[in-house]
């Protein structure tokens, strides 16, 4: 049975646990209804299949939510990579191939815990 706390990773691949309004108290990060994006669908999408993140789906690669091809919301994902310093696509890519536990015990390593 794992005791490992998922609850910075962000259903998207950011990792709350890097951020400062999080670590600040300000923003109870992704997994509790936080962020900048109120009805995101990412965050519905991996709630309703009982992901961790999107890094445990098979669809990671083609979906549009993840990948959107509009010049706006690839755009937009760029700046919040740049707001929280956070390599989501590295880290879904991390976390598709060595799973939740391993990513918190990466980032605690990388000292972001
Ligand atoms: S974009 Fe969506 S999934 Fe990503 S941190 Fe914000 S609310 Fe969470
Ligand atoms: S990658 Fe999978 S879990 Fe993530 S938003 Fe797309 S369909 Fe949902």
């Amino acid at each position: 049975m794992t005791t490992t706390d998922f609850s910075d990773i962000a259903a998207c691949g950011l990792f709350c646990g890097n951020c400062g309004s999080h670590t600040r108290g300000r923003c109870v990060g992704c997994k509790a209804g936080g962020g900048m994006v109120n009805n995101c669908q990412i965050r519905t999408c991996v709630a309703d299949k009982g992901y961790v993140s999107c890094g445990e789906c098979a669809e990671l690669e083609t979906c549009e939510f993840v990948n959107p091809t509009g010049l706006v919301p690839r755009a937009m994902g760029k700046v919040m990579s740049l707001v929280f310093r956070s390599d989501k696509a590295g880290n879904l890519q991390y976390l598709k191939e060595h799973g939740p536990e391993a990513f918190v015990e990466y980032k605690r390593q990388q000292g972001k815990i």
